[in-house]
């Protein structure tokens, strides 16, 4: 098959990746390495430390190979060699599947009458009709490739808009015209408010009393808040094919009629706020001050070398200094890494579960029998999906095969400690759980990396779901 060309290609651009990933990981600077100025401790991050060096620094060509010596190489149909050029519209993934019945939705047939598709798989650079051109600039690309799903394609009239700092705000007013749009097929809650006063919401799409639950988070970590902009994405994909669309041959109608999926886009909006617009968008004097403290602090730690604007733009932790995926209790105690004062990245924080958006988060996956959850953060391009003590470790495991087979993600381990995911996968009845990196630039990342990211997890909502019915 030609995929199989396209798998030597990738496999060959893994490998040369990997031996620059190996000489970055033996020199002096593997702990803490920090090209942008930024300093961080050796595994301070959630996840592994190869990880906290994608999260913080790496550029692009390591960040493909974290973990890669141990790490399971899963070349799926999109893989990192697969690239988009967004700013033309054009996809130029070799090893796309095209699915020529993929795009039988309504507001994707428009689309659809200007894509030519072949035998449904392109050996060489397809190119598609042009995707829509947002308000940026940016282009989403018209033709995904992530197998057997009716939904692929443009949204004629889309709510959610690829935009280079998708912001609290317009995620808030982009939630409320989903509901005016779509009301019959999405509850929206809140689970609790963020210390600067700004709601953390949660989006209900399918059966709210189905047996099967999946629960879905992004934006935990300030910077990397396209993570909200493409769940919100998904979310307005799965609403507006809900009664049309399908996945694997099955209405997606059927499949959510047994599914609920629960979706909290920002789980950090005040450090989201932080990063995108500085410290001056927040509400609160104190707030401010605590900002203004935390880079005082960290320069004289000699955390970072940046200036005030670039320090904020890095911001990870919420309104107060505190990482939000490091307050969990998972191992929390034993957690010696990162800064003894609140920061801009790193801070376990004064006790486990001390912050409300952590809080509300925990209490959140303690109110009922999840089938599994998934953390988006970015980037990498990496599934994790295990933690020392996992109880559900082969359910995780399961759903990460699934989840890298879609994706061309690769899987790792994960030897952090405080993330969410960790403290799920721990707990009294504990969930299979996922977190997802990702993205493959240095966050926070551009609007010109969405397409990247579009491609790789558009089908993921739907692919878990129609997993969820079936265990
Ligand atoms: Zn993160």
């Amino acid at each position: 098959m030609n995929c199989k060309r396209y798998f030597t290609g990738a496999l060959a651009a893994f490998m040369v990746a990997s031996s620059a990933f190996m000489a970055y990981a033996d020199g002096p600077v593997a702990n803490g390495a920090d090209p942008a100025g930024l300093t961080s401790a050796p595994g301070t991050e959630n996840e592994t430390a190869g990880v906290a060096a994608a999260e913080t620094t790496a550029p692009a060509p390591a960040a493909e190979t974290q973990g890669s010596a141990s790490g399971i190489v899963t070349v799926g149909e999109n893989t990192s060699a697969g690239t988009v050029d967004a700013g033309e519209g054009k996809v130029l993934a070799g090893g796309n599947t095209i699915t020529a019945g993929g795009l039988a939705g309504p507001s994707a047939a428009g689309a659809s009458g200007t894509i030519t598709v072949g035998s449904g798989m392109t050996s060489g650079a397809f190119s598609g009709p042009g995707g829509v051109s947002t308000s940026s600039g940016v282009t989403i690309p018209a033709v995904v490739g992530t197998g057997n799903i009716s939904f692929a394609g443009q949204l004629t009239d889309p709510i959610v808009k690829v935009t280079d700092k998708y912001s609290y705000d317009q995620m808030s007013r982009d939630i409320s015209s989903l509901k005016s749009r779509y009301g019959s097929h999405l509850q929206v809650k809140t689970i609790g408010t963020s210390l600067d006063g700004r709601s953390l919401y949660e989006m209900i799409i399918g059966n709210p009393n189905a047996s099967k639950q999946i629960l879905i988070h992004a934006g935990i970590h300030a910077r990397e808040y396209m993570t909200p902009l493409l769940v919100m994405k998904q979310a307005e994909h799965l609403l507006a094919f809900y009664d049309s669309g399908s996945y694997q041959g099955r209405k997606l109608s059927d499949i959510l009629a047994g599914v609920a999926i629960h979706i909290v886009p920002m789980v950090n909006p005040d450090g989201v706020t932080i990063s995108q617009f500085g410290v001056s968008a927040l509400r609160s004097a104190d707030l401010r001050q605590i900002v203004n403290q935390c880079y005082a602090q960290d320069q004289a730690d000699g955390r970072t070398t940046q200036d005030f604007e670039r320090y904020q733009a890095l911001w990870k932790a919420n309104g107060r200094g505190v990482d939000l995926n490091q307050n969990f209790p998972a191992l929390w105690d034993s957690i010696t890494t990162g800064p003894s004062h609140a920061s801009y990245a790193n801070y376990k924080g004064t006790g486990a579960l001390s912050e409300p958006e952590s809080k509300a988060l925990a209490n959140l996956a303690n109110s009922r029998n999840w089938t599994m959850t998934i953390s988006y953060h970015s980037m990498g391009n990496l599934v994790y999906w295990d933690f020392a003590g996992n109880k559900v470790a082969e359910q995780s495991k399961a759903i990460a095969e699934l989840v890298t087979g879609i994706t061309g993600y690769r899987t790792n381990g994960s030897s952090g400690k405080g993330g969410f995911k960790d403290y799920v996968q721990i707990k009294d009845s504990p969930i299979p759980s996922l977190t997802i990196e990702v993205g493959s630039v240095a966050c926070p990342m551009p609007a010109s990396e969405f397409g990247n990211v579009w491609n790789s997890n558009q089908a993921i909502l739907a692919a878990l779901a129609d997993y969820a019915a079936d265990h």
